[in-house]
Parts: C-alpha cells; structure tokens; sequence
C-alpha cells in the first residue's frame, strides 16, 4: 500500500515537473538564444557582456546572485545560490567563453544569430555550452528541492584558465556541503563518469649555424627534431596499446614546429610543441618522465618545457550523482543513457579535486562544438532540462 501511495506521489511530482518544463521551455530556448547574440569568444577573453546578462537575468529570477570579479576584473563570472532545507549541495558547472567563430563566411548563417531552423538552434556555443547555461538558469528558477544548487559560470574554460577553480574558493564563503557536482558540457545526454586529460610540452632543440653550402660544419637543428619526431612516434606505437575500460588509448601528437630563419643557414635552434592525452590513471608528472627519458636517450643538447596540464578524471560509475543522472536522463529521453568517457578535458577536473563527487552530462553533440555551423537539437534541450529537473528533485533529499 505504501509502495503504491509512494508510486503515485512520484508520478504526481514528475507530472508537475514535465507542466513546468513545458510552460518554460520557450523562454528556455530564447535565454540560449539571447546567449548565442552576446558573443563571449577566448580568445581573447570577451566574456563581461554575457556574464552580465546571465547575472540580470538571475537577479530577475529572484535568485542570491554574485558578480564575481576574481581572477580577473574584467571578465566577471557569476555564483547564484538557491538555498534549501538542508545543508548539501550540488553544484551545476558551465563556462560563459566560447571559441572564436572562425572564418564567418564559411558559415551558412550569421554565427551569432541564435536562429532555430529546422528543429535546430544555430550558432557560435550552442552546443558548447549556452543551451547548458540556459537550462541551469531556468531550471534554478523553477526547482523546488530539499538540498542547495550553486550555480558557477565560468569564465576562461576554453583556455584551461583558472575560472572553476577560483569559484571553487569563492563558494567556500556560503558553508555549505557540496556533496555532488554537474559539469554540463556535451554529452548528448550521456553519462560521462570519466574524461581523458592532456598535457603539452615545448621542445627547444639547440644546433650550430653555419653556411648552408657546408652542412658539415654546423648541426642542423630541424634534422635533430626530424630523430625526435620518429622517437615520438614509435611512443605513441607503445602507449596505443594500454587499455582503458571507457577511454580510447593515449596519443601523443606534435601540434607545432618552427626552425630556421634564412633559406642559405643551417638552423641552429628548432622548437617543436607536443599534445600528449591522458587516459584515467596516467598523470602529467609521469608523462614528462617517460619524454624526457625518450629525449635523453636520443643524446641532443635540448630543453624541455610543460606548456600546460589538465589531469584525467575517473569517478565509480556506482556513485550516488552517477546512478542518478543515469536514471534520470534514461527518463527524460526515453531511451538508455550510456556511460561513456569524455574525450577532451574539462572543468570537472577542478571539481573531483576537491573531493566532489561529479562528472559530465550534458546536451548536444560533441561534434558539433567548435565547428562551423554549430547547432543543437531542440529536442534535446527539452529532454536536457526534463532530466536535470528530476535530477535535482531526486538527488537532494
Ligand atoms: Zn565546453
């Protein structure tokens, strides 16, 4: 009997929810719409007009809403905070920045028009990530649950800044248990319990100049990263084969090379630039080792410089926020979710290092993000914000 009443109060609250998507879901696609018109490209780092509007709006909603001028004053980030019963809390993650549109032209629309066509809303962070931000916007205005959301936009994702991570201080000021967290890049609705993670390096290799009608009298620095190239490639031969249950295996790329300065000199310094990705369970410190101990054996006179780091992320895909969102986006579409690994990395990273329990899910194709002509499902924006909804009506109780 209670099972039964217990059934029915669900079905009742899960009905209410899908009433109160529906009723919002225009304004939902307008907000992102609004968002796509406020370019807030990085580079160079243009996000103040959007954050701005994000905080309006907020502040609108009747929301506790912060202008949060740290690290940088002049790319704001915003922190809104809807309080609950009890002391936990879930944190719902997205960045404001996008990458820049590319060559406008090569576009067969207006990159910031934040159009619909066919079923379709196009534009410049629509899939990464302002369809995101606006289903955390309204589904904070309309949610009614025991915990606390903290709402963090970041600024400076796309450029592996310091955004998250300075939010993740910031929060501290509101005491409360932020138990699970949501980075809401695109996942086409899957679960991502773990993301690869990469690391870049800047190879200086040094030669000795001479005229170039006597090679032999000096030490050709690009035919020294023409040994290094080969050695990188017989690593990214061995590191193929590791295995990961989710992830696809480590590479190692050269992004970038630039030597020589006179078409009659033998160059004598050549600088080659090194993307290696992570899988869960390698780290960036263990990665340098193994290129340096690569380099050394080669015998060259180089330097070696790590360019930037973002560490690999692995959660249980039994943890409690994995179950759920599994669970609740399975229902909002209709169809099983999977459980996948996020190939880039992501602000997650920040958030599982401070102990949260978190991952990436959200709407949109991955392959879409960055491209020309980015565009998003409707469809799965709707079904997006029916699962965050039930998500944090069940998870925070
Ligand atoms: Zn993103």
């Amino acid at each position: 009997m209670s099972i039964i009443i217990l059934l029915h109060a669900n079905d009742l609250v899960k009905s209410e929810l899908l009433e109160a998507v529906e009723k919002k879901f225009p304004e939902i696609v307008q907000t992102a719409s609004e968002l796509i018109k406020i370019p807030s490209r990085n580079p160079p780092g243009e996000e103040k007009h959007c954050a701005e509007y994000i905080y309006s709006r907020l502040k609108e909603f009747g929301l506790e809403t912060y202008l949060v001028t740290e690290p940088f004053s002049s790319r704001p980030q915003v922190v809104a905070v809807v309080r609950g019963k009890n002391e936990n809390a879930i944190m719902l993650n997205g960045h404001i920045d996008t990458v820049p549109e590319g060559d406008p032209e090569s576009w067969s629309m207006d990159p910031f028009s934040g159009k619909v066509k066919d079923g379709l809303l196009y534009g410049r962070g629509s899939v990464d990530m302002k369809s995101a931000l606006a289903i955390m916007m309204h589904v904070a205005e309309f949610a009614d649950i025991n915990g606390n959301i903290l709402l963090t936009f970041a600024v400076g994702e796309e450029r592996a800044e310091p955004g998250t991570s300075t939010l993740l201080s910031y929060v501290k000021k509101f005491d409360l248990n932020v138990k699970y967290g949501l980075v809401l890049e695109p996942t086409a609705l899957n679960v991502a319990s773990c993301q690869k993670g990469g690391v870049w390096f800047k190879i200086k290799l040094k030669g000795r100049a001479s005229h170039a009608s006597a090679p032999d009298q000096g030490v050709n620095a690009i035919e020294i990263a023409s040994k290094v190239m080969q050695a990188i490639n017989d690593y990214r031969i061995l590191i193929a084969k590791k295995k990961h249950r989710l992830a696809d295996p480590p590479t190692c790329t050269v992004t970038m090379i630039s030597g020589g300065f006179k078409e009659n000199v033998i160059p004598d310094k050549c600088e080659l630039v090194i993307d290696r990705r992570l899988v869960p369970g390698e780290s960036g410190n263990a990665v340098e080792q193994e290129l340096r101990l690569l380099i050394d054996r080669l015998q060259l006179d180089y330097e070696v410089e790590k360019i930037g780091s973002r560490e690999p992320v692995e959660i249980d895909d039994n943890s409690a926020i994995a179950k759920a969102v599994l669970e609740a986006s399975s229902e909002a579409t209709g169809k099983n979710a999977g459980i996948v690994c996020f190939p880039g990395a992501t602000d997650n990273e920040h958030l599982v290092a401070k102990r949260i329990e978190s991952l990436v899910w959200g709407p949109g194709n991955l392959n879409k993000a960055h491209a020309i002509d980015e565009c998003i499902s409707i469809d799965e924006i709707k079904h997006g914000t029916v699962a965050l909804a039930l998500l944090l009506k069940r998870l925070l109780v």
